[in-house]
């Protein structure tokens, strides 16, 4: 690395998560840094862990989905 035009690199800084989580990275800032999302919550990394949330949303959309369908049975019967 040359000197002079890298910004000082952190080793552990420490990673703060609304969630609780912590965890450290390397980073060019000294921290600790707050997240509002990280590995240990986001739906992207935790698709098991929230799948209360996913089902939540699925089975509404599924739900919309039925009323659609019924709808369009009720209209079909006319
Ligand atoms: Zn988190």
């Amino acid at each position: 690395m040359k000197k002079g035009i890298h910004p000082t690199y952190y080793e552990d800084v420490e990673v703060i998560c609304i969630c609780g989580n912590k965890f450290t990275v390397n980073a060019a800032v000294p921290g600790p840094i707050k997240v509002e999302s990280c590995p240990a919550c986001h739906p992207a990394y935790t698709w098991e862990r929230t799948t209360t949330v996913v089902k939540g949303r699925m089975e509404k959309f599924l739900e919309k989905q039925k009323k659609i369908e019924e709808l369009q049975k009720q209209q079909g019967k006319k």
